[in-house]
């Protein structure tokens, strides 16, 4: 049964692909991918571009393969939180547009910025001289896109919205910056309560009006829309949305379910490496958290918590094998977990085992385990570890 259901994949980023050897891999659906990023574009207006958020490592799908899919697809710029996330993505070749939404605070970072051309959030008026002061440094040739981020109520980066004018007129006056956008982030987008998003769009317009007033250079790029924003409505897109878990196929909300249809990117596969008969009254894995109360069958799988399989889905998890769920039994263990496989009586070590994605008609999203966890599929899809390979499906 080694080969089973071999897909046709192809090796990415940093690891092997999955082979009939492979204990335990992510696999990333490029087509998908492209659809997501499509049914986002028919959304927007033409004069609105779309940022793929790429940090953390695509959300955990690979970075620089995801940056050139989405790229090809028809999102026009990048969004990643850190400098070394920006470099990644410049080392594999790739020239569209990079903002770091990410603070750069040390000179040295400025430095790497300028030799990457990556484009960096200014988030105060210390920033703002930094930048300046070691371009100024360095003799840097021309002027540095930078972004303007400004605090409307999420209450993390960026100088309050009622210093935006006196902000701008400072990046003005400094050498070698040249705003190429002002923007904000939205704290409560994903809630059907919309009174703070309203809030935060409000002190966005009262901020750009003053900037505009105050000064005789044409707007910059505006934006504001994270996904949930990008989904609610057309009055936050401006000229650019920055959109993240959509493009990765999940929705923010359930209410935002109707307004496009994505298809999930992220499929984490493993595969059976035991079978065997437990007697009953016989306790599983560290801490005998499950004790079989009658004969069972149970399966022994290549993956665990340091695969980013979290340990508190113990004894709570279903995974699908053959199309068919099964429940996970005993402590999730550092590499490998159990499961209660009565039901597939003549299940073989290497088949595989969905722990999230489709396997015939049943499907277990990030948005599952999040609910079992108490925690958002955002931090999900950013938990699975190096160790698993990202093979991508074409
Ligand atoms: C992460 C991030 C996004 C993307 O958020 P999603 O909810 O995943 O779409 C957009 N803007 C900023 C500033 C971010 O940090």
């Amino acid at each position: 049964m080694l080969s089973q259901d071999e897909p046709q994949i192809a090796s990415i980023g940093y690891n092997i692909g999955a082979s009939s050897r492979q204990r335990a891999w992510v696999e990333i659906d490029l087509a998908a991918l492209t659809h997501n990023v499509r049914q986002l574009k028919k959304l927007l207006s033409p004069k609105t571009a779309l940022m793929a958020v790429v940090k953390a490592d695509a959300y955990g799908h690979g970075a620089v393969t995801v940056a050139m899919a989405v790229l090809q697809a028809g999102a026009s710029w990048l969004g990643v939180a850190t400098i070394p996330e920006g470099i990644e993505l410049r080392a594999a070749g790739i020239t569209a547009p990079i903002l770091v939404l990410g603070a750069t605070f040390a000179p040295e970072q400025v430095k790497e910025i300028a030799y990457w051309q990556l484009q960096p959030t200014l988030c105060s008026f210390e920033a703002a001289k930094l930048f300046a002061q070691t371009l100024t440094a360095i003799d840097y040739d021309g002027a540095l896109p930078v972004h303007i981020k400004l605090d409307t109520g999420m209450s993390r980066l960026g100088p309050c919205w009622q210093q935006a004018a006196e902000f701008v007129q400072l990046v003005q006056s400094l050498p070698h910056l040249h705003i190429a956008s002002i923007y904000s982030h939205l704290a409560t987008a994903e809630c059907i309560d919309q009174t703070v998003l309203r809030m935060q769009q409000q002190r966005f317009e009262q901020a750009i009006a003053k900037v505009k007033a105050s000064s005789k250079l044409p707007l910059p790029c505006l934006h504001l829309a994270n996904s949930a924003a990008t989904l609610t409505d057309s009055s936050l897109h401006y000229d650019l949305v920055r959109v993240g878990l959509a493009v990765y196929g999940l929705y923010p909300a359930t209410h935002l379910q109707s307004v496009i249809e994505l298809k999930p990117t992220l499929q984490v596969k493993a595969r059976v490496t035991q079978v065997k008969i437990i007697e009953p009254g016989t306790g599983v894995s560290y801490g005998h958290k499950f004790v079989s109360d009658r004969s069972l069958l149970m399966a022994v799988v290549g993956i665990g918590y340091a695969d980013g399989v979290p340990r508190n889905l113990s004894n709570k998890m279903t995974v699908l094998i053959r199309g068919q769920k099964v429940p996970q039994i005993g402590a999730i263990t550092m590499d490998q977990l159990m499961l209660d496989v009565s039901a597939i009586p003549d299940l073989q070590p290497g088949e595989i085992v969905t722990l999230l994605g489709k396997d015939g008609d049943e499907t277990i999203l990030a948005d599952d385990w999040a609910e079992l966890l108490n925690t958002i599929s955002w931090e999900i899809l950013c938990g699975f570890k190096h160790r698993l390979p990202r093979v991508a499906m074409f």
